[in-house]
């Protein structure tokens, strides 16, 4: 301690810190605590965001863009727009209270501390400059040599190079001369301070919010009691839109949402103000991965690659075990083996989505060859075969048979398997219904000649289908098959 004493004894002294007072910071809005604001912001958010993509959908304004048509919305979702509606206010209404209780023991935000907090900073990053000579010599080369070759041309240098050795004085109040620091030095201290911190713990908010979503949501598949308790409300909604994002069982939308972001924030030690930003960034993209539009001059459709055409597999029949990740990044579906490999998706989407779908599900197929769906990579899927009914496996051969084999078929499987297990949500009806759609999917596909190899190729195990899927489901499908009746 004592040497260490002594080496900085011969240093310059730092640049003192000023002093401050702090007082209550204003409201941003005059009528209204911020704390509340920010309680109100990702709500109101909600339904504004929620409202346009309505609005985009009840006037047909991109067809081109749509992931489902609009008579899919109505016949293929098993609960009406009425029940999404209340249940997302009965969750918003949870999450405000929630909110209001954890404002009670916060404390009071005050301003004046920031140029404290700056020269803070500042102090530090003058206290690295000192490993400068040390670091240099390391690889052979003398600072102080150098500093003296550029003192007169580039003094801030040189006094860098001399492990921050400047002759800066100000004026104290005191009326005596203090060291100060350059003015690179205070700059670069408000660039941390301003821009570096607040966007390190946003960084790290967000991985927290899609680490803790992951793991619970992939609980909440992997689990059936979990998923039919539960999360197989969301499910309900096999063509999402925007304002069905927040759909959820009570309990689940307090657990993975609420909770979810309220950790973050307090994980990170966000301001209010920034967990304004937050909370309402969090929703935004929410209700964006749910608004059932690949719109191209959606920001929020390309800054990650999980948005609308990424989530809306999860909500398909066959793609319900996979792409667990939200809201904002896919890494842990990509790092555990959970993202979607069946490659070609696109058949259930409008054409303009086709072509851009099917490069990368050219690239998925590819990946998903039979030759390395080596025992290793089925990960974590290994026992859908045996988890599996007579009755998934049968529905799975016949309602999609151009996945390919391997781990593609293993994740579908499971996914019809889930939907059955699911009676209350239409079990076995779901899949019926599904394989009318798809019929009709490659009817449309075949009046359109760029796609004719596909649907004849893809067509021909899906003749009689009806009747097949009737005699096969062991009586259980007689007369349900819909094609137009709903
Ligand atoms: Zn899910
Ligand atoms: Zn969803």
């Amino acid at each position: 301690m004592q040497s260490v004493a002594m080496a900085n004894a011969t240093m310059l002294p730092l640049p003192p810190l000023p002093t401050y007072t702090l007082t209550p910071l204003q409201p941003l809005l005059s009528w209204i605590p911020d704390l509340y604001l920010a309680l109100i912001l990702p709500v109101a958010a909600y339904w504004v965001v929620s409202f346009i993509f309505h609005f985009i959908d009840e006037y047909d304004l991109f067809p081109q863009y749509r992931l489902h048509t609009p008579a899919e919305v109505l016949k293929r979702n098993h609960v009406s727009r009425w029940d999404v509606f209340r249940d997302v206010i009965i969750q918003q209404v949870i999450q405000t209270a929630v909110g209001l209780a954890i404002t009670i023991i916060e404390p009071e935000a005050t301003i004046g501390q920031d140029d404290y907090n700056v020269a803070v900073w500042a102090q530090r990053i003058r206290i690295a400059q000192r490993a400068i000579p040390t670091v240099l010599a390391i690889t052979g080369l003398d600072a102080n040599t150098i500093a003296t070759k550029q003192a007169v041309a580039h003094p801030i240098l040189s006094a860098a190079l001399q492990g921050g050795s400047y002759n800066l004085y100000q004026q104290a109040a005191s009326g005596d001369l203090v060291p100060a620091f350059s003015s690179w030095e205070l700059t670069l201290a408000k660039a941390v301070y301003w821009i570096g911190i607040p966007a390190l713990q946003f960084t790290f908010a967000v991985l927290v919010v899609d680490t803790w979503q992951y793991f619970w949501h992939r609980a909440m598949h992997m689990n059936k009691w979990l998923y039919t308790t539960f999360h197989s409300r969301h499910h309900r909604l096999y063509v999402p839109y925007a304002y069905g994002a927040l759909y959820n069982h009570p309990f689940e939308g307090f657990l993975l949402d609420t909770l979810g972001t309220g950790i973050a924030y307090m994980l990170a030690g966000m301001t209010c103000r920034q967990s304004m930003w937050f909370f309402t960034c969090s929703t935004i993209k929410t209700v964006d991965d749910h608004c059932g539009y690949a719109l191209p001059w959606d920001p929020l459709q390309h800054i990650t690659s999980n948005n609308a055409g990424y989530h809306d597999i999860h909500h398909q029949s066959w793609g319900i075990k996979t792409n667990f990740s939200q809201p904002f990044f896919t890494f842990w579906d990509r790092l555990l083996g959970t993202k979607w490999v069946g490659g070609d998706v696109s058949a259930r989407y409008e054409r303009s989505r086709i072509a851009a779908q099917k490069k990368i599900d050219q690239d998925n197929i590819s990946h998903s060859s039979p030759a390395q769906s080596l025992e290793v990579e089925l990960s974590p899927y290994e026992s859908e075969e045996k988890n599996a009914s007579t009755l998934a496996k049968q529905s799975q051969a016949q309602l999609d048979p151009s996945i390919p084999e391997g781990k593609a078929a293993l994740q579908a499987l499971g996914s019809r398997q889930q939907i059955l297990d699911d009676q209350a949500g239409g079990g076995v009806q779901v899949l019926l219904e599904e394989a009318a759609e798809e019929r009709e999917a490659q009817r449309v596909l075949r009046r359109s000649p760029r796609k004719k190899t596909v649907s004849q190729a893809s067509s021909a195990p899906l003749k009689g289908l009806r009747d097949r899927v009737n005699t096969s489901l062991h009586g259980k499908a007689s007369g349900v098959l819909v094609e137009s009746s709903r």
